[in-house]
């Protein structure tokens, strides 16, 4: 399939899933608006692992997105859209979220705020490892979406579902 059929399968899907995050307006949040910036781009050399279908840059303003993804079933590259904005929304928001603990788990805004604990917090949030700030990807689809994000599929090559599947397994990659 050529990038241009590809971007007009998945353009769509990624507008709509945008949309639920722009709109998604926790107390004092106003919405999160910042990703109305974030770029959607096709790239042919994002598929060079089986599992490996989109990326988000450390900023969260663009998303790079393989051709193969429309081969996957659409449940399963609306949950990988729905995981890719978690990141968005973390990166775009530093700190912005808390998780429950190191692990998985629903994510849950806290916004800018000013006291010491904060901005220790600001801190941490540049040490986290990958594996924590992946769950973070998750626990933040979780919180906007309402549906949980699961891992489905042969070990080696799990990827997105929602509301069934395993929680993330340290180390996936
Ligand atoms: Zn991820």
């Amino acid at each position: 399939m050529d990038l241009d059929t590809a971007e007009a399968v998945i353009a769509p899907h990624w507008d709509a899933v945008r949309d639920t995050y722009v709109e998604f307006a926790p107390e004092g949040s106003g919405g999160l608006v910042r990703l109305r910036k974030t770029k959607f781009v096709m790239d042919p050399e994002m598929h060079d692992s089986p599992r490996h279908f989109a990326a988000c840059r450390e900023d969260g303003m663009m998303m790079l997105f393989a051709p193969q993804l429309v081969d996957l079933p659409v449940e399963t590259m609306v949950a990988i859209l729905a995981h890719e904005f978690g990141h968005a929304a973390d990166f775009a928001y530093p700190a912005h979220w808390v998780m429950p603990g190191s692990g998985p788990g629903t994510a849950r805004w806290v916004g800018e705020q000013d006291s010491k604990q904060w901005r220790e917090w600001r801190k941490a949030w540049r040490s986290r490892t990958r594996d924590q700030i992946e769950w973070t990807a998750d626990g933040i689809a979780q919180a906007v979406t309402g549906r949980k994000i699961g891992y489905c599929g042969e070990v080696g090559c799990m990827l997105q579902c929602f509301d069934k599947g395993q929680l993330r397994p340290a180390g996936l990659r």
